[in-house]
């Protein structure tokens, strides 16, 4: 869930948009900076190396790691199991810019393992190994 977007719908509304779809509940997004240094990279590399961890950046350059996780309250039908008392955050979210209506993926660049990040700092020539140790 990436929570960018406010809600000009009606919850009533928005419930039945969602219908069938659980995407936006079946991760969490948390912004990162920008990495810029060796020991950022060294740090996305990291993250990179876990099971399920995505990182990202979009249109407006901003940098995101992705956690592919299911959130515990999702029930079977893909309904949210406490709609009423939902996060904020989850209120706020809406279908205008999701990846089901909107104008698709929030990805400009994403990396989903370690492999697709070093090819990218292959690409845009960075010195992202510390002396002596290479990725
Ligand atoms: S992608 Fe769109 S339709 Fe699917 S759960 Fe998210 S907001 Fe709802
Ligand atoms: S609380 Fe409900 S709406 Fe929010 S992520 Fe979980 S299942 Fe989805």
């Amino acid at each position: 869930m990436n929570g960018n977007a406010m809600d000009n719908n009606s919850a009533e509304k928005n419930k039945n948009l969602c219908k069938g779809c659980s995407l936006c509940c079946e991760y969490v997004c948390v912004e990162i900076d920008k990495p810029e240094t060796k020991n950022d990279y060294d740090q996305i590399i990291w993250m990179l190396l876990h099971k399920d961890v995505w990182v990202y950046f979009d249109d407006k350059n901003e940098w995101y790691v992705q956690f592919n996780t299911q959130c515990e309250v999702l029930t079977n039908d893909k309904l949210c199991g406490i709609y009423h008392n939902r996060p904020r955050i989850c209120r706020k979210h809406s279908q205008d810019s999701c990846e089901r209506y909107g104008e698709g993926t929030i990805y400009k660049k994403i990396f989903r393992k370690k492999e697709d990040f070093i090819q990218w700092l292959k690409e845009k020539k960075v010195n992202y190994n510390f002396k002596g140790f290479e990725h």
